[in-house]
């Protein structure tokens, strides 16, 4: 049996795990690599093994650096099933349309700025995958409840667990039976901080021969979750004051639902005026539908409110706008407003237009709340640079900047430490991957000294080992 680590090693993205086990090749995650451009596009294109060779595929979540590259592996020859459970496969179903869209339409535009800049020489630009390959991939899920063992093959059985990440998040456990041995792998996916609003707290692992844990935040605290409601109160408070508008730009997956769902808490008990808010962005419209689909995953405060008829998505000063007509007469509204937009990053989307309109005032605050690559607009935004590039114009930065990053998805060092211990079991091998080398480390010298017994690695790309 063996192990292979094909993506978020020492890095956040790209997340890919090849196991070979009772005659068997399993890939789990099959994520996009994001970083500069160029090395993107080569990652991404090619895989380090043979797309039709690979007989089952298992995901833990929607996300894209977990989920992105599926419909590149199907459209490569990979035949056969993915394994997830509902939530994951209604999300992945979403956002795999939209990153083909996506690349499609930056495609054509790439080809079209080529051909009026008089570049009738220049390689045609195609997407990695197009909506239909996408839709090809959506068609290979099959998906199963959380807790439900089942078995992929002879010999090894899957089941998924709550990870507390987003909707549908989950640690993937693997159980091995080999030439009478049996081997228990447990990939922990991305973990939540617990204590969400709406989402149950992670699972505790189980008794691991190998644990693969991510450590996006292995070296880092980040606020204490109960102050989240609060400081979002005084930001809104504060803009108000100076009559302005905030801008938060927000991943639609968990994030976006969260800022409606803090709102809905704040204007109920009257913290917050009513004052207009706007979810502008069609995926995360989406997305909170099949939030709505899915109370099952849901904690049981956030249950209590739905059998009250509560809906924590919704709000009657509340709009969701789908049409780009109604996004740009978000532009004509003079009055104090909060607009949601995505991305997070600031790197697509509608955000851009909203932050190109708002930026240059100091009535307003744009609040930044999840992590931002280095190199992108909501990088630049963090780091408070005075100016920043937009659509290739730069702005002045007068509006303020917040930052708010209580409402992370990822666990912190402290939080991944009490995932640990609340584990049952011993953690044979301890593999960090899903985080920087700096992050990683330090995760990775505290476990040394809190369990001792555990061997602990930090694996490179391609690393293999041995079950
Ligand atoms: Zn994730």
């Amino acid at each position: 049996m063996k192990l292979t680590i094909h993506g978020a090693a020492k890095t956040v993205t790209g997340s890919m795990y090849l196991l070979e086990a009772c005659g068997k090749r399993v890939l789990f995650e099959c994520g996009f690599f994001q970083g500069k451009r160029k090395e993107s596009l080569e990652r991404n294109k090619s895989f380090p093994f043979k797309p039709s060779e690979i007989d089952f595929t298992v995901l833990s979540h929607a996300h894209i650096d977990h989920s992105g590259n599926l419909p590149n592996l199907v459209k490569q020859g990979f035949k056969g099933p993915i394994f997830c459970n509902h939530p994951t496969r209604d999300l992945a179903a979403l956002m795999l349309a939209d990153s083909a869209h996506i690349q499609e339409s930056d495609c054509a535009y790439i080809n079209q700025h080529n051909q009026k800049i008089g570049k009738k020489n220049a390689p045609i630009a195609e997407p990695l995958y197009t909506r239909l390959d996408a839709q090809q991939a959506t068609q290979q899920f099959m998906s199963v409840a959380y807790s439900r063992a089942f078995d992929i093959a002879d010999g090894i059985t899957v089941t998924f667990t709550d990870a507390g990440h987003i909707l549908g998040s989950s640690e993937i456990t693997f159980d091995l039976r080999e030439g009478g041995r049996h081997v228990r792998l447990v990939f922990s996916g991305d973990l939540g901080r617990g204590h969400n609003d709406i989402l149950r707290d992670p699972t505790p692992f189980e008794d691991a021969d190998i644990l693969i844990m991510e450590s996006t935040y292995g070296g880092r605290l980040h606020e204490p979750q109960e102050t989240a409601n609060g400081r979002l109160c005084d930001i809104v408070k504060r803009t108000l004051d100076r009559r302005g508008k905030l801008i938060i730009p927000a991943f639609s997956v968990g994030r976006t639902q969260q800022f409606v769902y803090s709102l809905h808490e704040l204007t109920k008990t009257r913290s917050i005026p009513k004052i207009p808010i706007y979810v502008d962005s069609p995926l995360a419209i989406n997305v909170t539908e099949v939030f709505r689909m899915h109370p099952d995953c849901f904690n049981a405060a956030t249950n209590e409110m739905l059998r009250h008829n509560e809906n924590p998505f919704g709000l009657d000063n509340l709009t969701y706008i789908r049409s780009s007509d109604e996004s740009k007469a978000l532009n004509d509204i003079k009055a104090p407003c909060i607009i949601i937009s995505a991305s997070g990053m600031c790197e697509g989307g509608r955000i851009r237009h909203h932050l190109r309109n708002n930026i240059g005032s100091a009535k307003n605050t744009i609040l930044m709340a999840g992590f931002c690559a280095p190199n992108t607009l909501g990088a630049a935004l963090i780091e408070r640079r005075p100016k920043v590039n937009i659509f290739g114009e730069e702005f002045d930065v007068k509006a303020s900047v917040e930052m708010l990053d209580a409402f992370s998805a990822h666990a912190d060092q402290n939080e991944l430490m009490g995932q640990l211990s609340r584990s049952t079991g011993s953690m044979g091998t301890i593999l960090l991957t899903h985080g920087q080398v700096d992050q990683a480390e330090a995760l990775a010298n505290l476990i040394q000294v809190k369990h001792p017994k555990s061997r602990i690695r930090i694996p490179d790309l391609h690393d293999s080992l041995d079950l």
